[in-house]
């Protein structure tokens, strides 16, 4: 699989959508968007709640519930389209070569099993070890992602662990089959300012130490410019521009981008935000999905959806603005 910008892709996404079926309508929650994850880097897929961030994490492993399903594109994983594997191929996959944290540790973790037995379970699951060395290589882990005399705290239970060492648990639990590909979802919104950036350090020396690949979703575009090396934005279930950190948060050209980096900017001050809200996703506007709240909408705006633009070897964005054609 080769990369925008002729690199191998370890995941390549294209034309996906996920829609889900209720009484009340169609919601398009992922609606037809493309990206690429290198090996060893960190995409960041940021957006408002609502943009289809976490549907497209959940697509990505097929943990889609009904009324949703996936109803169209291609999941390219180790030169496989997952979306057509049986889906016992699939529960391999999942945990092992693709994990995923979740924003809500509290509720990932059992309060009923220690953490060793949790995470050596995640191990042996997918991998033929001796409980000794699972035992030796989940303390082994639990150092890894620093937590204090992991020995006598693989015998504890999850009420006996803060927030923050919750989630590193998460990160080790992930880790224990050593996937190729780690999704983490808003692992750090529950967490406090100190607690946040020890974990976002963890993820880079993560990525240093294994060359691992990780999609991080998130709201916050402070993370994204400490994390990523590449950008994805989202809005309304669609991609609105995407490309090198520096590209997007230097030179952002989609006015939705421009937005939330004015936002960022200013949020000390309180002063600029973007006018208008989120669409509803079971009636999206025509045309571009940003077009009620764009101060630079232009007639074609309204009827038409624009298509990607490439200003840089790997910056793409979605506007009339820039062709859009
Ligand atoms: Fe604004 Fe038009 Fe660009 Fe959409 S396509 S962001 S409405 S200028």
């Amino acid at each position: 699989m080769d990369s925008e910008n002729g690199d191998k892709a370890i995941l390549s996404v294209s034309g996906l959508r996920t829609y889900f079926f209720t009484k009340n309508g169609t919601v398009k929650a992922v609606d037809d968007i493309s990206f690429d994850l290198r090996k060893g880097e960190i995409l960041c897929i940021v957006g408002e709640s609502g943009s289809g961030k976490t549907v497209t994490a959940l697509s990505l492993l097929r943990l889609i519930e009904p009324p949703g399903r996936i109803v169209e594109g291609k999941i390219m994983f180790e030169e496989k389209n997952l979306l057509d594997i049986p889906i016992s191929e699939m529960q391999k996959i999942r945990g092992n070569r693709i994990a995923m944290i979740f924003q809500d540790p509290h509720s990932s973790l059992n309060p009923v099993l220690t953490i060793g037995e949790q995470i050596t379970e995640a191990m042996t699951a997918h991998r033929n070890l001796a409980k000794s060395e699972a035992k030796a290589q989940t303390i082994e882990l639990l150092r890894l992602v620093e937590i204090p005399e992991p020995e006598r705290r693989f015998h504890e239970y999850p009420h006996q662990f803060s927030g923050g060492m919750k989630q590193r648990v998460m990160v080790a639990m992930a880790l224990a089959c050593e996937p190729s590909v780690l999704i983490a979802d808003e692992p750090t919104t529950a967490l406090d300012l100190t607690i946040q950036a020890q974990i976002l350090d963890l993820f880079m020396e993560l990525r240093k130490k294994f060359s691992m690949s990780i999609i991080y979703i998130t709201h916050d575009l402070g993370v994204v410019s400490e994390l990523a090396d590449r950008i994805a934005v989202m809005y309304g279930g669609r991609i609105m521009e995407k490309g090198r950190r520096d590209d997007v948060l230097k030179n952002p050209l989609h006015p939705y981008t421009r937005g939330l980096i004015d936002c960022l900017l200013s949020e000390s001050e309180k002063l600029a935000s973007i006018p208008g809200t989120i669409p509803n996703l079971i009636d999206l506007p025509e045309g571009c999905i940003f077009h009620p709240r764009c101060i630079s909408a232009m007639d074609i705006c309204r009827t038409e959806r624009p298509g990607s633009s490439k200003i840089e070897t790997e910056h793409y964005v979605y506007c009339f603005r820039y062709g859009g054609r």
